[in-house]
């Protein structure tokens, strides 16, 4: 079974409409979709229509993003329940300030040479709330100040670099807690990417684990072949439950195709043995 329990529509900074990644989803093969779009529940209405008119299985979802220890981490959270009011109002809560963010990072741009960009990346931008550095990164793609995407999150819009702006999200007790609230499994999305030492990695596990979360990415398209490797080991290690998500967000970024990842390994437990669809 072809499950996928993470990719992104234009609702956050996905470059497809709910529909679309939907019907794409189906024509890659997937069997179980979860739509897991960056603090915001938009889109999973129109996904779950389209998903019931394709004829594959889907699951309501939702990625948080998180300030823990100054880093930005994020949390998935497929099964949630969409009216879920606490889950609702955190997700407001931490979506708000984000245009504010758009524009210290424009301000940015404007002193690194770069005029114009808050208007250039709001082009981009499906939902104005949800203005997101992707949006800012097609932006310099689009203008010729970068060759793609990752030559600008590279030279761009990470720590240290112009375009960046510090920002605090939510908390990890927060997310975790929501995310469980609304009867989701709270999952740490793509671990390899926080490049955090060992030593870290198992705080952020404990702390995870302490606020009730349960289920760990292991295949993702943010991952090496090791990494599927080392991360597979750790959730086993912890008795954390495996996801498998490609992370896409769209068709000619660079990224992995809806569905297309590897197999789980079959000693994992698959989070989705404790979902519906
Ligand atoms: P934001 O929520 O505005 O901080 O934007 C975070 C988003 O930027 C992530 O969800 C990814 O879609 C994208 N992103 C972050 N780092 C990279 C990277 N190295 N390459 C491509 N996209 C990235
Ligand atoms: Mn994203
Ligand atoms: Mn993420
Ligand atoms: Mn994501």
């Amino acid at each position: 079974m072809n499950v996928d329990l993470h990719c992104h529509s234009t609702m956050s900074d996905g470059a497809l409409s709910p529909a679309e990644l939907v019907r794409r989803a189906a024509r890659s093969g997937v069997d179980v979709l979860a739509l897991t779009d960056h603090d915001h529940l938009g889109g999973l209405d129109e996904a779950r229509a389209a998903a019931g008119e394709a004829g594959i299985g889907f699951i309501d979802g939702v990625e948080i993003s998180v300030t823990w220890r100054e880093i930005t981490v994020h949390i998935v959270g497929p099964g949630i329940d969409p009216s879920d009011h606490e889950l609702r109002i955190g997700l407001e809560s931490v979506r708000g300030g984000r245009v504010e963010r758009a524009q210290a990072m424009a301000a940015s741009f404007q002193s690194a040479g770069i005029p114009a960009s808050f208007e250039g990346a709001m082009r981009f931008a499906g939902n104005p709330v949800m203005i997101s550095r992707t949006h800012f990164a097609r932006y310099l793609v689009e203008s010729g100040v970068v060759e793609d995407a990752r030559a600008a999150f590279r030279s761009y819009l990470v720590p240290g670099k112009p375009g960046y702006s510090h920002f605090d999200w939510t908390t990890l007790a927060n997310a975790v807690g929501w995310i469980g609230s609304a009867g989701g499994i709270a999952v740490i999305a793509h671990p390899g990417r926080y490049s955090l030492s060992a030593a870290a990695l198992a705080d952020l596990i404990a702390e995870f684990g302490a606020a009730g979360g349960t289920g760990i990415e292991v295949v993702t398209g943010n991952h090496s072949t090791d990494e599927f490797r080392l991360f597979g080991a750790l959730a086993r290690r912890h008795g954390l439950l495996a996801s498998r998500g490609s992370d896409f967000h769209a068709p000619e970024e660079g990224g992995v195709e809806l569905g297309g990842l590897p197999a789980l390994d079959p000693r994992l437990d698959p989070v989705w043995r404790k979902l519906e669809f």
